[in-house]
């Protein structure tokens, strides 16, 4: 495997042409990934930022905020840009759906689940210091992590769905998607990204099925297409182009140095 970050930006860059109340949708069919809206947005910079601090051993809130201030357009909510533009940033006990979004690489690297948690706190602490803000990114990272050992999907609805977010535990795709609304917290967002990974057929399956929740579709795809590539093992390589020629170059260059991580990290 590799392009193993390019899983998030492109679910990111996918959704980010569905994102605001005006463009929202709730017809899959009509989903097209990739059109002339769509680019990378704040769940992409940040995920790369904390892959960075991870690669390059580097202090995760400083790196957070320098990447975040160097694309200050890159549509933040508003507690984070207030972050941003401190010059003595503090946690704010955010539970915004912004841990879980940036948390992959933690899944990724993460060699053991005590690790998982640790290195998916790590990534969530400067901002999200509250309960379900690092909850929300503990089980994204521990979603990856299972199923890139090879978990099955009852193994992630049991060891994560039901013991993280039993109010989503149960619930089919076909009975949340008619009456979903926009919600940017993580209790309102990790369990429905989850559950379009369970139900999705593959990689691009799970991501249309993520943006047609119609809610919040940059992040709900953002979250899930890490969790489909963990299990699918494979992406169209016709994405994975497109979106790295959306990407600034040194995302280009941390997606090239994580790859080379990851099979330093798991050469069998
Ligand atoms: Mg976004």
């Amino acid at each position: 495997m590799k392009n193993y970050l390019m899983s998030e930006a492109i679910g990111d860059i996918a959704g980010s042409a569905y994102e605001g109340r005006s463009h929202r949708t709730k017809d899959y069919n009509a989903i097209k990934l990739f059109s002339s809206r769509a680019r990378y947005t704040d769940d992409t910079v940040l995920t790369f930022a904390c892959a960075e601090a991870f690669l390059k051993g580097l202090d995760m809130a400083t790196n957070l905020w320098k990447c975040g201030n160097e694309l200050p357009n890159a549509g933040y909510g508003s507690a984070f840009k207030l972050w941003l533009s401190s010059h003595d940033p503090q946690p704010y006990g955010s539970f915004g759906n912004g841990s879980a979004m940036r948390c992959s690489s933690a899944g990724w690297l993460a060699q053991s689940e005590e690790e998982c948690e640790e290195m998916a706190t790590a990534t969530a602490l400067p901002t999200h210091n509250h309960r379900e803000g690092v909850k929300g990114a503990v089980a994204t990272a521990l979603t990856i992590f299972h199923l890139k050992l090879g978990a099955n999907k009852q193994e992630v609805e049991e060891s994560i769905l039901r013991k993280f977010y039993p109010e989503w535990h149960g619930l089919s795709y076909e009975q949340i998607q008619p009456s979903f609304t926009f919600n940017s917290t993580c209790p309102g967002t990790v369990g429905p990204a989850i559950i379009c990974f369970l139900e999705s057929t593959d990689y691009v399956d799970c991501i249309k099925k993520a943006i047609a929740l119609g809610g919040d579709a940059d992040t709900l795809a953002a979250i899930a297409g890490p969790m489909a590539y963990a299990y699918y093992k494979e992406m169209p390589d016709s994405l994975v182009y497109e979106a790295l020629k959306k990407l600034p170059q040194w995302m280009v260059e941390v997606n090239s140095a994580f790859d080379k991580e990851m099979n330093t990290l798991f050469k069998r």
